[in-house]
């Protein structure tokens, strides 16, 4: 078998990465929200269960922490990678299976972890362009909100 993608390469990089849940049900959202609503074509991904939970410090995901400051430094030394986009979605199987957590305090640790994880992505990889989002699901639709941090 064989496929040829009707898409177009395009070489240069956009030197951002985004880290999110890699639950497949939402992939086309955040590229969505990545490519259309912050202008961000082409950025890398760096997804798995509970995307930036893995950042925040529970014991839970040490081994998954360590694979993605990896990942991260990588991305910063060979692909030049300058601003770094979190994004937490509602009713994460991480946080309700992994973690164990309800709502409605399952949506206040995501939003902690956030900031956590903005926190720790500056510490090991010293850029300063973090930013991170919530994604709402509500009845068949996503909206992406900032979260500060
Ligand atoms: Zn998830």
């Amino acid at each position: 078998m064989q496929y040829e993608s009707r898409l177009r390469y395009d070489s240069a990089r956009i030197h951002a990465a985004a880290i999110y849940c890699s639950d497949g049900r939402l992939g086309e959202h955040f590229d969505d929200f990545l490519q259309q609503g912050l202008s961000l074509p082409r950025y890398d991904r760096v997804t798995l269960p509970g995307g930036p939970a893995c950042l925040a410090g529970h014991p839970q995901a040490h081994l998954e922490e360590q694979g993605v400051v990896d990942e991260l430094q990588f991305l910063v030394e060979v692909h030049k990678l300058k601003r770094v986009v979190l994004i937490a979605h509602s009713g994460c199987a991480f946080y309700g299976n992994r973690l164990e957590l309800k709502e409605p305090r399952l949506e206040l640790v995501q939003r902690a972890d956030l900031v956590r994880a903005a926190a720790f992505v500056h510490r090991v990889t010293s850029l300063n362009a973090i930013e991170a989002y919530f994604a709402r699901l509500e009845e068949g639709r996503v909206r992406f909100e900032a979260v500060e941090v």
